[in-house]
């Protein structure tokens, strides 16, 4: 049907595809004639030769579709320099039809023709429009193969997950092992991937029809990956039942393998799709690379703008504004160094994008904000000591008093206060709701005794925001509190740590009988936890974005430019799967955005966009690393030729991205246990 449909319009055409979408004929396909063979010009053997006034055509097709029923197919053959099509009934003298048994228990034919007659009026199509036609319906194919394949996942992980959670072994439901919890998040995440590029894939299909090639390149790649490794996965965790005949799985494993040994294999489509895609380019770049300037409304009215023109005018004040030789640093900057920054920021009132207008934010929207966010990272601007502006103020904002509000936040703004973030203690790293640092009350103050860990540029700040021990008798979630700490208050000693790239990006903070004034209490008496968990949606989709991502992708590009690695297959293979990781990231990223701006409520499955962002970014690096060969271990001084690739510093940086924010194997936890409710 969707070869009919692509082919030019004509009265044969047209009767045959009215027939077909009556119901009253089965056309069959038949243009295939070498396995691998993905394109029609590629090998195109079978004849088509006038005699008289009839066409006699000879050849050999394979991997025909449908195997039986047809009651005529439509050939691909040469006629004279051109490609043709023809309508070859089914009932054609010197037409031999083989049926061949595929893996999955369907069917396909393989045909043989010899001196077989048609009528001139059965030439369907000549030339380019026959080949186009047969690229489009074969791509189109391709689509619904991937939207099949994904569907196939699906099913086997729905029935994978039931059995988990009702299979006993060893006393306990076998999904309460962590180990199965977390293949099975992996696999819910490439099921997760594979629909937002499906998605994403068909909609950029409709709105750009030359972008049919890649895109289903892209799709089948994807939704043929996630097939085959979670229909493997749901064998493997059903154990021996998983490889009896009578359970469906068999089906959809069997189903995944016949789509993979038809119309491409996973690489086949993976370098089809790298032919075809450009560097990926951000989303807005050429609003980006060329802006006019665009100045922000006087009564900064920012839901009036269109988004175009707000991203345009962060991008001309970013051209006016950001020191140049600040653009991707490769490494947290210090105060030092990002001061003035700060503090062009804070004069324009940029400073708390997410802040409401009364405390002196800018009090953008969720659209404006994220495209705030993106703006800032595509061009490559540090990341500020924040913890003031992204933390700590919004929680003054919804837990603070009148009074704190009036203190700290205008003193966030204008950078006399610098914050850090004191949770992490040297036992209470993941598990933080145990941490031990102690606040009693006497009198008019809290006493603080005890140690946090991992504080980002606490030797840079002023003061820290603290969660400490107020009560040790009940749920040790219900006894923390939320306290702010002057650092300069006796007692308190800073010793910076040195990270394995050599800077001393975090500390250790020692308090010892430090008294904190009870109105430095932020919230309820024990009530911290409920501060910190607020914070943490917004993080999320912020720790998922794709943008570090493409920026490692622009990296290894440039590497593989200067070191010629395109030329290389085994380079070109990995590049490409990145490639596709992350276009399917940026697809996925797309969607939880779309929530935000929309003001919905982030829902706990946005830990897969953490996941995939940090793991992503780390196999670029680590690649970026693995290509500059003897370059890579070379340590460049930050005033090197900025052709050379420094590979050190975003391998390092990755290291930190599957840590921090919860770490990878914590949101695994939290997948499994709040998403797909496997048992504890
Ligand atoms: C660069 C950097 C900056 C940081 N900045 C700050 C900061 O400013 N303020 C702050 O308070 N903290 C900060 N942190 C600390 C960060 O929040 C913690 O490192 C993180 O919560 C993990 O705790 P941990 O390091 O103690 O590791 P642990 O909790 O000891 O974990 C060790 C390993 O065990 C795994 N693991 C632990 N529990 C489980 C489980 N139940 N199931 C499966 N696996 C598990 C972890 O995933 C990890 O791989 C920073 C960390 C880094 C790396």
């Amino acid at each position: 049907m969707s070869l009919l449909a692509a082919l030019p319009t004509g009265e044969e055409r047209d009767k045959l595809l009215a027939s077909v979408i009556s119901g009253d004929r089965l056309a069959g396909v038949a243009w295939q004639e070498q396995a691998a063979q993905l394109e029609p010009e590629e090998s195109l053997a079978t004849r088509a030769t006038c005699v008289g006034s009839n066409y006699r055509i000879d050849g050999q097709k394979r991997w025909c579709s449908p195997g039986t029923g047809s009651d005529g197919w439509l050939v691909s053959a040469a006629s004279g320099a051109d490609a043709t099509i023809w309508w070859v009934p089914a009932s054609s003298d010197g037409l031999v039809i083989e049926k061949e048994h595929r893996v999955d228990g369907s069917s396909c034919a393989r045909l043989s023709m010899t001196n077989v007659q048609v009528p001139a009026s059965f030439r369907l199509a000549t030339g380019e429009e026959a080949l186009a036609a047969l690229r489009r319906a074969n791509d189109t194919t391709r689509v619904a193969q991937a939207a099949e394949l994904l569907g196939v996942a699906r099913a086997a992980f729905e029935m994978t997950l039931e059995y988990l959670k009702t299979r006993v072994q060893f006393g306990k439901p076998i999904g309460a092992n962590q180990s199965l919890q977390h293949r099975m998040v992996d696999a819910y995440i490439r099921i997760e991937l594979a629909a937002a590029c499906l998605r994403e894939s068909i909609a950029e299909a409709d709105a750009v029809p030359d972008r049919l090639r890649s895109v289903a390149s892209r799709a089948k790649a994807r939704c043929l990956n996630t097939a085959l490794h979670v229909t493997r996965l749901a064998v493997q965790l059903h154990g021996a039942v998983g490889f009896t005949d009578e359970y469906d799985l068999g089906l959809f494993l069997k189903r995944s393998l016949q789509h993979a040994s038809w119309l491409g294999s996973e690489a086949a489509m993976l370098s089809r799709f790298h032919e075809e895609s450009l560097p990926l380019p951000s989303q807005h770049a050429l609003i980006g690379d060329h802006p006019e300037d665009v100045v922000a409304p006087p009564d900064r009215d920012w839901a009036r703008m269109s988004e175009s023109s707000f991203r345009r005018m962060v991008r001309s004040f970013l051209r006016r504004n950001y020191p140049e030789h600040l653009r991707h640093p490769t490494h947290r900057l210090r105060w030092h160094e990002c001061k003035e920054w700060y503090l062009t920021l804070s004069r324009e009132g940029w400073l708390a994008p997410a802040w409401p207008h009364e405390h002196g934010g800018m009090g953008l929207p969720g659209d404006k904000l994220l495209a705030y966010m993106e703006e800032m990272e595509d061009y490559g601007a540090a990341r500020l000591p924040d913890q003031g502006v992204v933390n700590l103020g919004p929680v003054l904002i919804r837990f603070g008093t009148a009074e704190q509000q009036h203190e700290y936040l205008p003193r966030i703004l204008s950078g006399e206060h610098i914050w850090c973030q004191g949770y992490s203690e040297p036992n209470a790293g993941s598990d933080l709701a145990s941490l031990r640092t102690e606040a009693i009350l006497d009198g008019d103050a809290f006493v603080v005794n005890g140690q946090k860990i991992w504080t980002t540029l606490a030797q840079d700040a002023t003061h820290i925001f603290a969660l400490v021990r107020t009560d040790k008798s009940g749920k040790k979630q219900e006894g923390i509190s939320f306290l702010l700490v002057d650092l300069k208050s006796p007692g308190v000693s800073v010793r910076p740590i040195r990270n394995i790239a050599g800077d001393e990006e975090f500390c250790e903070v020692f308090f010892d009988n430090v008294r904190v004034p009870y109105r430095n209490l932020v919230g309820e008496l024990h009530g911290g936890w409920k501060i910190a968990k607020s914070l943490l949606g917004f993080e999320r989709l912020f720790v998922g974005s794709p943008k570090t991502a493409q920026y490692a992708m622009s990296l290894l590009r440039q590497v593989a430019e200067t070191r010629r690695l395109f030329d290389d297959k085994a380079f070109l293979a990995r590049y490409a799967q990145l490639e596709i990781d992350v276009a399917d990231l940026k697809a996925l990223y797309g969607e939880f955005a779309e929530m935000v701006k929309r003001g919905s409520e982030i829902p706990a499955s946005i830990s897969i966009l953490k996941i995939w962002a940090s793991e992503t970014y780390t196999a670029i690096t680590r690649f970026i690393f693995e290509s500059c060969e003897e370059e890579g271990g070379s340590l460049k001084m930050p005033d090197c030729s900025i052709d050379t690739v420094n590979a050190i510093p975003p391998l390092i940086n990755a290291m930190i991205t599957t840590v921090y924010a919860g770490s990878n194997e914590i949101q695994r936890n939290i997948l499994s246990k709040a998403v797909l409710h496997l048992p504890g």
